[in-house]
């Protein structure tokens, strides 16, 4: 199970690079095939849609199964919200699994910005398709009353256009409307977007299914239009 990374190439590491290489058939979401398409030349490639996952999890290890060595592509850190779950979950002790880790989302969004989670953060998915809501307002409520770093993936999508609203509203009980927030699109890819705001005015901007909202604790600052969560070094 092979993470991509959020997409340009420079942030592939080798060894995913070479488990790609290695791998007789490659499995993935189309658009995530799509950021490795000249590597898939000779390879048997099984692209399926969004929400695919447990019959991409359930191929790829029919296929292993006959002997052959499958990729499962996924983007970013496959064990952030991604392939390595179900995968473990449906091979079992049937086949050996490697899980490749790549860079997540969190930390390619956090480099665009500066330094946003050098203190201890928390990260949620505002994705209810999976996960009860209640258990998902649970912890935003904790993680606001710890006053961590909150990551938001899977922030708002067509049709799931409220959570993000009711998140920002439970957070601010807790943080300054002033808190320094981050949305960074399509990061480390071609298309790359990054806006500073903060909680208060964070609505105003677009925020979609490929953002990525980092929103500080009362510590962040924003420094020479990048984002500072200081350590708590003394200088
Ligand atoms: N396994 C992936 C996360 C999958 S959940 C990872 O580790 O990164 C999908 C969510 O991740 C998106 O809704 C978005 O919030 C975030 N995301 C993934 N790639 C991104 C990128 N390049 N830029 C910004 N956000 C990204």
């Amino acid at each position: 199970v092979v993470g991509l990374g959020p997409g340009g190439r420079d942030y592939l590491t080798p060894r995913a690079l070479a488990a790609i290489q290695e791998a007789d058939v490659i499995i993935g979401y189309k658009t995530y095939l799509e950021f490795i398409k000249d590597l898939l030349e000779d390879k048997e490639v099984i692209s399926s849609g969004m929400r695919k996952e447990i019959d991409r999890a359930r191929q790829a290890v029919e296929i292993a199964l006959t002997g052959k060595v499958v990729a499962v592509v996924s983007s970013g850190d496959p064990g952030v919200y991604g392939m390595a779950g179900i995968v473990m979950e449906i091979a079992g002790d049937r086949i050996p699994v490697e899980i490749i880790p790549g860079v997540t989302a969190a930390t390619s969004a956090a480099a665009v910005l500066g330094a946003p989670l050098m203190h201890d953060f928390a990260v949620i998915s505002l994705s209810d398709l999976l996960t009860p809501w209640e258990t998902i307002v649970k912890r935003l409520e904790a993680a606001g009353q710890g006053d961590f770093v909150i990551v938001l993936y899977n922030p708002r999508s067509k049709g799931r256009e409220m959570q993000i609203e009711i998140a920002r509203q439970i957070l601010l009980k807790y943080k300054e409307a002033n808190t320094p927030v981050g949305l960074v699109r399509n990061a480390k890819r071609q298309d790359e977007n990054s806006i500073i705001t903060n909680l208060g005015d964070m609505l105003k901007e677009d925020i979609d299914m490929h953002t990525t909202v980092i929103i500080g604790n009362s510590q962040t600052r924003v420094e020479h239009g990048r984002i500072l969560t200081p350590r708590g070094y003394r200088l």
